[in-house]
């Protein structure tokens, strides 16, 4: 074969190569061809990396002391030595050495052979080179890969809509939570820059960055779990509640508790007469109920938290029930001068009569207690109206209200709303978490409108028939 055909041979095979290993079979392939070795060694950094036959080396005497001057000269040389010449051929490209093929051959190479070596040896540095980058940047590429890999923060970028990387924690994310991703699209369309993503018991906070990437534009997104951090601000939450219905009961325990006891104290100390000690005992009598109904609560709540609420079903009148409750909160409505109005439909429903009176008694009282003391009209409304197949008990003032985002916390256990005009109005949380439970017992719902300052509306629709 002509020369110019093994060197556009040879250039075509080693623009295919994708290792250094194949590029050396390829150089062994055309130097078989142009000069009658017997063994090649390539060195890289003085080692051999490379032989041919494979395992079989050429002593270091030959040619160690010539490696250095050989990579100044950057062209292949010949090294008599009795009866054969030592070959060292430096693989370069510019002035950098890359390799050095060593071979070891019976015939001296003439000038126009080593002229060709050395156009061998360049075209194979060009491809070395080559080899070597692709594989720093592959390296690179790896190396940052197992360093998002390991992230805890699932990281995706996406292009035109697509997903074009993730890593693994965000496959595996994505994988336990299906929604996710569908949101993330909503959320970059709508330009929103930050979520929190909550599903089965999981928190997700989402990060979304508009980047630009070789000029182009990328949507890179970082999703951090944060289920612990709201735990454990959920547990803080609770032990605030905790703290603050310790405080509360304990203060609806003393109240009536001092009342009782200053005034048989004064019964007990001071001669009276019959009518002062009827009054007085009245007042005692009055504290008692309401120590009872603080139990009645407890007990309640105990009850609610073990799942061994009952309750009976009888029919009953609604109104009869209405009426029984207003009775019930009567006095502390003229205590806090609220006026009671009352709207009913005579209608007879299925429920347990005694628990529909604790829920309306509930909500009338709360209606009163957080009256609001700057307006002169206070009042509370009941109003019971059939509707069919279902009764809807509504109980509107136009007390102090409840601020919006506290809307969904109230009929939480323990929750009350803390605030200035709250803070003097005793309570334990409990009474709406117990008249939920109730009502849902009987199949009805509860909902609440309030706005501050105006008011507040609780709505509550019983089924007349099926209770729970
Ligand atoms: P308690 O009355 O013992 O505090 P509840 O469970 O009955 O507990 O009520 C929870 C909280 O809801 C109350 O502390 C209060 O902040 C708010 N609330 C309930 N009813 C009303 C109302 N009619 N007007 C304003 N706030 C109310």
């Amino acid at each position: 074969m002509e020369i110019q055909q093994l060197l556009s041979k040879y250039m075509l095979e080693i623009s295919k190569v994708d290792d250094e290993n194949k590029l050396y079979g390829a150089l062994v392939g055309i130097l078989k061809r142009i000069v009658d070795f017997q063994v090649l060694n390539v060195l890289s950094n003085n080692e051999v990396i490379y032989s041919e036959p494979q395992d079989v080396t050429i002593a270091q005497e030959y040619y160690a002391d010539y490696l250095q001057w050989i990579e100044e000269r950057l062209h292949p040389t010949f090294l008599p030595f009795e009866d054969v010449y030592v070959g060292l051929i430096p693989i370069f490209k510019g002035t950098k050495i890359l390799s050095v093929a060593v071979i070891l051959t019976t015939t001296e190479p003439t000038a126009e052979v080593i002229d060709y070596l050395q156009l061998i040896a360049y075209l194979s540095g060009i491809t070395l080179e080559n080899l070597r980058l692709f594989k720093i940047v592959d390296d690179s590429r790896q190396y940052y890969e197992t360093i998002i890999n390991v992230s805890n923060d699932g990281i995706i970028v996406f292009k035109d809509g697509q997903v074009e990387f993730k890593n693994l924690r965000a496959e595996q994310v994505i994988s336990e939570h299906n929604r996710l991703l569908d949101e993330i699209l909503k959320n970059t369309q709508n330009g929103v820059e930050f979520f929190e993503f909550e599903e089965a018991n999981a928190f997700f906070s989402v990060s979304i960055k508009h980047i630009k990437l070789f000029g182009e534009d990328r949507v890179l997104v970082n999703i951090r779990n944060i289920t612990t951090e709201k735990e454990i601000q959920k547990l803080k939450e609770v032990d605030k509640i905790k703290a603050n219905f310790i405080a509360n009961i304990s203060h609806e325990l003393r109240t009536p508790l001092a009342a009782i006891k200053a005034y048989v104290e004064t019964i007990l100390s001071m001669p009276m007469s019959y009518e002062e000690i009827q009054e007085f005992i009245s007042i005692v009598h009055e504290q008692s109920l309401r120590l009872e109904q603080l139990l009645n609560d407890l007990l309640d709540f105990s009850q609610l938290e073990s799942g061994t609420m009952r309750i009976s079903l009888e029919s009953a009148n609604l109104c009869d029930i209405v009426d029984q409750a207003i009775t019930v909160v009567q006095k502390l409505a003229e205590e806090k001068n609220v006026q009671i109005m009352k709207e009913c439909s005579p209608v007879v429903i299925k429920c347990d009569p005694r628990r529909i009176e604790q829920v309306i008694v509930n909500l009338l009282s709360n209606s009163i207690k957080f009256s609001d003391q700057q307006k002169e009209n206070k009042f509370t409304k009941i109003t019971a109206s059939d509707e069919g197949e279902k009764v809807r008990i509504s109980v509107e003032d136009n007390g102090i209200g409840i601020p919006e985002d506290k809307l969904d916390r109230i009929f939480d256990k323990f929750y009350r709303v803390d605030n200035e005009l709250t803070y003097s109005i005793p309570g334990t949380g409990l009474g709406l978490a117990i008249v939920k439970e109730i009502v849902e017992m009987h199949g009805g719902e509860i909902h609440v409108k309030s706005k501050v300052g105006e008011g507040s509306i609780f709505e509550v629709v019983l089924p007349k028939e099926q209770g729970a």
